[in-house]
């Protein structure tokens, strides 16, 4: 990483990790991923210890060391860069069930931490493993850090909470103050499970539909002061479009209050999420570009570890493609990402494009009917009822366009391929 940016803004760290250079840059990877990294980076041929392991075979000092090893890493090789980190769902023991209350791991973490942590920040992350600070120490720009693992639907600590670790009313709190502060402070929002539903397998929502609700309605109220929301636990490279409540399910028609990153592991890790045909992704970390005045994300440039080249002794890492190149818009604000969501919608070539960078070019079979309607609707619908309804139409589409179109598509792959 350092060989791509030396000298970044920032880090930040959540179940991704990302760094922020002066003018405007900033790398992100998962947490948990990025503790593979380090293994991968040491032995990448010979180890396969990851934290994605089942429960008997780790413990409470195991998770610790891990963050411990990683955080003593990136303090030596980025030892003046400030960096925002949280927790991923891997990141607890037992896995997933991250509690709503102070515990070992979080006290133990915020420990490991405060050098990064402001005083404030360690008493809200051992409450609940979340925190918000002025971005850089700059008036008028915050960040807040989620534990959005309360949220997951395999926690079942907060499975009967209204809101866990009352993360939510601290987030309405933090979001009114920035939107009351005059001229309305720009917010950056990071976490590691994200809302709304996974592209590779359809139906599969990650929060409990009820924190899902009240999460998307939260982000809508308060879109005006977010400028840029990321997250990981996917693995894969993919975005979530942000719309008014009430928005109809035909994306041409709405017009985007916000874009969420989702930036693919560091982790080669081939998902075992029933269902999912070979979730695999090469290890991929993301830089972002971004205005420093706005918060503004202008753009964003993925690397990546080709994993076949590496295994033979040509581990490096390699631009793999930079958005506003690939898909031809002028930046990544929600506007150009709308436009890169209908041209993956309309165009197959991009849709197919698009698909590769989705496995951080590790599959590169094609994306049929089926698969487009999965990353269509995910990408589009981050409310679970108006996601169902979308892969409801986008079925009955596509079945129609089998019938009646297929020499039409062929051409148009043939024809307008980027
Ligand atoms: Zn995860």
């Amino acid at each position: 990483m350092r060989s791509i940016m030396p000298k970044p803004d920032f880090i930040l760290w959540t179940g991704y990790h990302q760094l922020k250079n002066q003018l405007k840059v900033s790398f992100q990877m998962s947490w948990s991923e990025l503790a593979h990294s380090v293994l991968t980076e040491a032995s990448l041929r010979s180890r396969d210890d990851t934290p994605h392991v089942p429960n008997k075979d780790r413990d409470q000092d195991w998770v610790l060391s891990i963050i411990s090893n990683l955080s003593s890493t990136i303090r030596h090789v980025f030892p003046d860069t400030k960096v925002y980190s949280a927790l991923g769902n891997h990141d607890y023991h037992p896995k997933n069930q991250l509690p709503a209350e102070t515990n070992a791991i979080y006290e133990q973490t915020a420990r490991l931490w405060q050098d990064w942590l402001e005083p404030e920040s360690q008493e809200t992350f051992r409450k609940g493993a979340y925190y918000t600070e002025r971005l850089l120490n700059r008036t008028g720009f915050r960040i807040m850090v989620l534990n959005t693992n309360l949220y997951y639907d395999q926690n079942m600590e907060t499975q009967d909470a209204e809101d866990p670790a009352g993360q939510f009313s601290w987030m309405e709190r933090v979001l009114t103050e920035a939107a009351d502060n005059g001229e309305k402070v720009p917010v950056y929002v990071i976490g590691h499970v994200p809302p709304g539903l996974f592209e590779k397998k359809r139906g599969k929502g990650w929060f409990r539909p009820g924190f899902n609700a009240r999460y998307l309605a939260l982000i809508q109220k308060h879109h005006a002061v977010l400028r840029g929301h990321f997250y990981g636990h996917h693995h894969t490279d993919s975005f979530r479009m942000l719309y008014a409540p009430g928005s109809t399910t035909q994306s041409d028609t709405k017009s985007p209050l916000g874009a969420i990153f989702l930036t693919p592991g560091v982790t080669p890790w081939k998902t075992t999420l029933p269902g999912v045909k070979d979730g695999a992704n090469n290890p991929a970390i993301r830089l972002f570009e971004y205005d420093t005045e706005t918060l503004q994300v202008k753009d964003l440039v993925t690397y990546y570890l080709n994993l076949s080249r590496a295994n033979q002794d040509q581990a490096g890492w390699e631009k793999l493609y930079r958005l506003t190149e690939s898909f031809q818009v002028a930046d990544a604000s929600p506007a150009s990402m709308q436009r890169v969501l209908e041209r993956v919608a309309t165009e197959p070539c991009v849709l197919q494009t698009y698909y590769r960078f989705n496995s951080v070019s590790y599959d590169l079979t094609e994306c049929d009917a089926a698969c487009r309607v999965d990353h269509v609707c995910a990408v589009r619908e981050l409310d679970y009822q108006m996601y169902e309804r979308c892969v409801t139409e986008g079925a009955a589409e596509a079945t129609v366009a089998v019938t009646t179109v297929v020499p039409l598509a062929i051409s148009l792959m043939v024809f307008s391929c980027c």
